[in-house]
Parts: structure tokens; sequence; C-alpha cells
């Protein structure tokens, strides 16, 4: 059995909701280092070195995947509270 860890190999699917229509959004400044990646659907984004968990769709955890009737039905996004300084 093949053990997950990070990889650095270009994703074909969105960890969140496996959707194939990923955006490049950033590079590292060193280059071939790491990539930020963008969900057309869901609008997740990671970075191609966090680990297994938040990378790949086998690996990341169910309780957090959404359909896109998941997506259609959020009505509403979580905002963190404001700062008080
Ligand atoms: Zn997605």
């Amino acid at each position: 059995m093949a053990t997950k860890t990070a990889t650095n190999a270009t994703p074909t699917e969105c960890p969140r909701c496996g959707h194939d229509r990923l955006d490049q959004i950033y590079t590292s400044p060193v280059a071939g280092v790491w990539e930020i990646y963008h969900c057309q659907q869901c609008l997740y984004s990671w970075r191609t070195t966090e680990p297994a968990r938040r990378t790949q769709r086998d690996a990341y955890p169910d309780s957090f995947k959404m359909t896109v009737d998941d997506i259609r039905n959020a009505i509403e996004l979580p905002v963190p509270p404001l700062r008080q300084s």
C-alpha cells in the first residue's frame, strides 16, 4: 500500500470537490519549489508542499469533502471575528 505523502506533481483534481479545472495562481520565488493551485468550482486553494490530507483527493478528510450540491447550497461563508486592535 502506498504511503500518502505530499508531492509536487501537477494536480489533476481538486482535493475538496474532485473538479478537474484548476488554476495555478502562484509559484515559489525560487522556481520549482512549490505552486499554489485554485479550484474553479469550490474555490479551494492549496500549496503543493502541504500534506497529502490537504493536497490529494484520496487523502482529504471525507467530512470536509464537498459535492456540487453542497457548493450550490452553501449560502454563507464563515467570517472570522474582527480584530479588536
Ligand atoms: Zn474544488
